[in-house]
């Protein structure tokens, strides 16, 4: 089993600097590697072999690294298992052969060879990782800036001792041990991530003789629970109970402190150590409404997970879709903009970011695995308008949270309805037809894949009351 733990550390003076120059200069290595990638791809597919984009000049093909060393050098892996016809594929990736050329890195920038050569290779990895989800359609791979890059990660040789950690090329450092690693595990790798107020790392762990947690099968489902996201009520569940949206980011409190903090940065002059000192006073108040979020969420989660059911059905929301802008409207005779209600929303498309569904969405699914429910995601078309005793489906049957249906005068809380509507909704797909039944059951299969960070639970979560 894997698992991640996060600490925050204590480091000494030396040992920030020396990682806020890490940070620096892996960032540099990894902006460098996409350029040369993009390069690599303008050469190879657009201009064909001989041209260079940037020259606008015939040139020879040796210009960008990768297709350089793709194209002549050392382009397949190993030649005793190629000729053995073990390896498939095996030519070198962009990522292998920038990875082979950091030796000649630390040879032309000797300074780079402060740095843990596992870093240097997970951080041209990390770019791997980029390409891998713009493939399957989640954007192209971005260039880093100060803000968005953040951390590194080590592939070996950390070792802990009592409340002090090892980490190679930089040494002991003290950190605060929250909580103990369980017996059995070993440390796989370890993540060190600045943030506003200090240095953290995330310890990944695994125990090989503890299998994995196995989500239970679809037709074993009997109870089933349905949940309605909402932002008034952070969740409405289909036994009738409420959970409260504490709002902490859109808070009439929060939001005055926020503003004012802003001010104070935008005030002063830029590049003065004083607008540093104001950011950062910022940014640790942006900070604090994460974390209070991020805490709310694993109790609320583990509220919901910890019922007496079977399964937890949850609607199967668009959020990047909900969150979009307004279409621009224009005057055709004076060619003016007109109002399209963007500033209304906004303050919507903010209470929308502040409630963060999908982080707990995550958290849910991570906690019924782990208890071996299941969560399954319905389609919540037209879950709110629809009526739960005839089926009529009408805009004006919602009036606020009431639900009275214009046709037979049903009436139900909206919101509770809705989640009722969920839970029904799932409980026919599990009792449904066979080919629904397989195609459910192989999405199941694919949850939870990714672990959120846990840092306040307990190892295992301890049966509340509810
Ligand atoms: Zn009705």
């Amino acid at each position: 089993m894997l698992t991640n733990f996060c600490f925050k550390l204590r480091p000494n003076v030396t040992h920030s600097i020396k990682m806020s120059n890490w940070l620096d200069m892996l960032r540099s290595t990894y902006n460098w590697s996409l350029a040369d990638r993009i390069a690599q791809y303008n050469q190879q597919f657009i201009q064909g072999n001989y041209c260079d984009i940037t020259t606008k000049g015939e040139a020879c093909p040796l210009t960008c690294f990768v297709s350089k060393n793709g194209a002549s050098g050392e382009p397949w892996k190993d030649n005793k298992s190629v000729l053995d016809g073990k390896l498939k594929n095996p030519r070198r990736s962009a990522g292998d052969i920038q990875i082979t050329a950091l030796p000649e890195l630390k040879k032309r920038a000797p300074w780079f060879s402060e740095i843990d050569s596992t870093v240097l290779q997970q951080n041209v990895k990390r770019l791997d990782t980029a390409y891998k989800n713009f493939f399957e359609g989640r954007g192209f791979p971005k260039f880093k800036n100060r803000s968005n890059f953040t951390s590194f990660t080590y592939q070996m040789g950390v070792k802990l001792q009592g409340s002090k950690i090892y980490l190679p090329k930089l040494g002991w450092m003290r950190f605060f041990n929250s909580r103990s690693i369980p017996n059995g595990f070993t440390i796989k790798a370890a993540t060190i991530r600045k943030r506003q107020d200090g240095w953290y790392v995330s310890i990944r762990i695994e125990n090989k003789s503890i299998p994995d947690y196995i989500p239970k099968p679809l037709n074993e489902v009997e109870s089933v629970l349905g949940c309605d996201l909402g932002i008034t009520k952070l969740v409405h569940l289909s036994d009738r109970h409420q959970i409260n949206n504490p709002k902490f980011s859109t808070n009439k409190k929060a939001k005055r402190t926020l503003k004012i903090r802003q001010r104070r940065v935008s005030k002063k002059a830029k590049g003065s150590k004083n607008r540093k000192k104001a950011a950062n006073k910022l940014g640790r108040f942006h900070k604090k409404i994460t974390d209070k979020r991020v805490a709310y969420q694993w109790d609320v989660a583990n509220k919901i997970v910890s019922r007496k059911v079977d399964a937890v059905a949850l609607e199967d929301l668009n959020i990047s879709g909900m969150l979009k802008r307004c279409k621009v409207k224009v005057d055709e005779i004076s060619g003016r903009f007109l109002k399209n209600g963007q500033s209304r929303k906004k303050g919507l498309n903010r209470s929308i970011s502040d409630a963060a569904w999908s982080e707990l969405i995550l958290k849910i699914e991570y906690l019924a695995v782990k208890q071996g429910k299941v969560v399954i995601k319905i389609n919540p078309k037209h879950s709110s308008q629809e009526c739960r005793n005839c089926g009529h489906i009408d805009k004006s049957n919602r009036d606020g949270e009431k639900f009275i249906c214009t046709q037979c005068g049903y009436h139900e809380h909206a919101d509770i309805g809705a989640a009722k509507t969920i839970r029904d909704r799932c409980l026919e797909i599990v009792r449904g037809d066979s080919a629904k039944l397989a195609a459910s059951q192989q999405n199941a299969q694919k949850i939870s894949p990714r672990t959120p960070v846990q840092t306040w639970r307990v190892w295992e979560p301890v049966q509340t009351g509810y």
